[in-house]
């Protein structure tokens, strides 16, 4: 049902035209036309675009950073705007990026991304995409509560009902893997991530590999086997360990090793993958497109582990995602964060035929002092079910922001930094 107000008679004489408004009540915002009374047509259609008129960012635990805008219509977005161990200066890009965005059009999600991307000259990398990936997910979360729908629907739509979720075990330094993986396998779930290694030098002591294998041979005893397990090398081997390590994990049947050397020393994958039939993951630390575009050039890799806090937030993910697909390459977005950006996760899990598997922070070894649901008021629409969890219900991204609790930690901003590792001969080890 569609009503109309005439709001302003511009010519009486014919042809006469009037200046009408109809109103969708489905629609928070106005469509004003011109209408030709004699030829019985608009003649002119004006939507009055919606603009965003403030942009406030917030720093809370464990580590996080949140970005909410908000409309002249009285939307409220939130993305996940965060480098983990660099949130004050991500919250300063955002700051930054302030006056592009006051005064837009938040419906104008790719031209809004084009000119924090294009604009500023200077792109890419962790910070800067960081912060186009925090306000990525608001504006998204804007427009998904504009048309009271889940993000997943204007992105395509759903290709699935539920969503494969793993967990994570063992913390940084892993020890009882065995045991931590059985309780993870009794609440449902059917696949763990594990670290791999502690500190590993370029070339290191066959002992640190043993160890590797005897926690993996744990997680094999204890959850049988066909249980999923993902082993994150974290970037701690270099290309002569991966190898070695690589080739000596084949006979668990890893769902796949992450990260077995840094996206750096990208042109290592085929000569990894070469030497273990394991499924290769990486991308976390990958920032965009372009960044994939050189990994798919290279080869090697089987899954790709795109951040959505990190690679550009929904609308360049959704690209990248497409492009992995083409190479018949899996996605499995990276999600060691909070309620939104898991959000941000889901709805483009929901919408990605090539989406396999999605990392979840609740229970991580970092989340110290509050945790994934803390912030979210409906908690159950983030339930796992026997490893799976639904897609987003609610318009937006489906997070029903505890906006009092980001306002209260926000009070007391934290300063959380990764430890900083050495080798025993006093070298920095990677972390
Ligand atoms: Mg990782």
């Amino acid at each position: 049902m569609i009503n109309h107000e005439v709001i302003q008679v511009i010519q009486a004489a014919p042809p006469t035209l009037i200046r009408i408004v109809r109103i969708n009540p489905r629609l928070v915002r106005p469509v004003i036309y011109i209408y030709n009374f004699v030829k019985g047509n608009s003649i002119e259609r004006l939507v009055v675009a919606m603009k965003i008129v403030s942009v406030d960012t917030y720093l809370v635990r464990p580590r996080w950073g949140f970005v909410e805008l908000q409309t002249d219509d009285g939307l409220s977005g939130w993305g996940e705007a965060v480098l983990e161990g660099r949130a004050s200066t991500v919250r300063a890009c955002v700051e930054e990026m302030r006056g592009y965005l006051v005064g837009a059009d938040p419906m104008r999600i790719e031209d809004i991304w084009t000119t924090l991307y294009r604009a500023g000259f200077y792109r890419g990398g962790g910070v800067m995409m960081s912060a186009i990936s925090g306000i990525d997910q608001a504006l998204w979360d804007i427009k998904g509560k504009f048309f009271s729908a889940p993000v997943y629907q204007l992105i395509g739509g759903a290709c699935r009902d539920t969503v494969r979720i793993y967990s994570w075990i063992g913390g940084d330094r892993p020890s009882d893997v065995g045991a931590a993986a059985k309780e993870k396998m009794a609440e449902g779930f059917s696949a763990v991530k594990m670290n791999g290694t502690e500190e590993l030098q370029y070339i290191d002591s066959h002992e640190k590999i043993d160890a590797v294998l005897e926690r993996v041979a744990a997680i094999r005893e204890s959850c049988g086997k066909y249980f999923g397990i993902a082993i994150d090398f974290h970037g701690r081997v270099h290309r002569p360990m991966a190898k070695v390590l690589a080739k000596k994990l084949e006979e668990f049947d890893p769902m796949f090793i992450e990260e077995p050397v840094l996206c750096e020393n990208m042109e290592c994958f085929p000569e990894i993958a070469s030497c273990c039939n394991i499924p290769i993951a990486t991308g976390e630390r990958l920032f965009s497109r372009w960044d994939f575009k050189r990994l798919f050039q290279v080869g090697g890799v089987d899954i790709i582990q795109p951040d959505l806090s990190h690679a550009g937030g929904i609308t360049e993910v959704k690209k990248i995602a497409a492009m992995a697909e083409a190479y018949d390459i899996a996605l499995a977005p990276h999600c060691p964060l909070g309620p939104i950006a898991l959000a941000a996760c889901l709805n483009v899990d929901a919408s990605s035929y090539n989406a396999v598997i999605q990392e979840q922070s609740i229970g991580i070894h970092y989340n110290v002092g509050k945790s994934v649901l803390d912030y979210v008021q409906n908690r159950d629409d983030f339930a796992f079910v026997d490893g799976y969890v639904k897609l987003p219900k609610r318009p937006g991204l489906g997070v029903e922001v505890n906006k009092e609790l980001v306002l209260e930690e926000n009070e007391k901003p934290h300063e959380w930094k990764n430890p900083v590792w050495r080798h025993t001969d006093g070298s920095i080890a990677e972390w």
